[in-house]
This record gives structure tokens, sequence and C-alpha cells, in this order.
């Protein structure tokens, strides 16, 4: 099963990693940057290039993700797409699903779990 999934928020749809993308050298969690799919006529291939950053030491990385016909017209009409994303309410709502775990996480050693 391939890793990522499309996430439709309220701002556009965005990929989204399965699992929280560690910065290799700082740990920190990466979030998205910006994002673009392409179609490669030829190859009858079509894939997404995502872009995700360190917020903390800025490490930038890059995932090749494949997608299917459906995929591709969704991110391609997102509002999202091909956009250095800057805006501080999209940031939050990335933020929030780039690390879920990590805030359950937060949470439960707020509470005293661990
Ligand atoms: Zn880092």
């Amino acid at each position: 099963m391939r890793p990522w999934r499309i996430v439709r928020t309220r701002f556009g749809s965005i990929p989204v990693p399965d699992w929280e993308v560690e910065c290799p050298f700082c740990g920190e969690i990466m979030i998205l940057h910006d994002f673009r799919v392409d179609h490669q006529v030829r190859y009858k291939f079509r894939h997404l290039d995502v872009h995700l950053k360190c917020p903390h030491c800025g490490c930038w990385v890059t995932f090749g993700v494949p997608i299917s016909e459906e995929e591709y017209v969704e991110l391609r009409n997102s509002p999202l797409h091909n956009v250095i994303i800057k805006d501080e309410e999209v940031l939050e709502e990335i933020k929030r699903l780039y690390s879920t775990n990590a805030d359950v996480a937060k949470r439960l050693r707020e509470w005293g779990y661990w």
C-alpha cells in the first residue's frame, strides 16, 4: 500500500503521509511546503512531487508518489496545487494533519501517561 493519502481540506486537496515524517537532522516533524502533479503521457504515468520542509532547521525533501487519474485531476484542480504554502490558517491545518500523532502523544504526556 502507498503510504500517502489525498485529503480534502477546506482550502483544497493536499497529499498527507500516513506516518510522521521526522527531519533526519533535528527530529522535528516535517510539513508540506508545496506539491505538483505531473502526467508523463508517453509512459502513461501520473505522479506527484511533494516537497516537505523542516520548520526548525530548513531541511527540504522531495517524495515522488504515483497517483491515479482521479487523484491527478483532484490535485491539479486544488487551489493549493503548485503554490508555496505560507498562509497561517492553511499552515495550521497542515500541521494538524501532519502531526496528529504527536499532538496525541503530547496530550498524553501532559496528562501524565508517561
Ligand atoms: Zn530539521
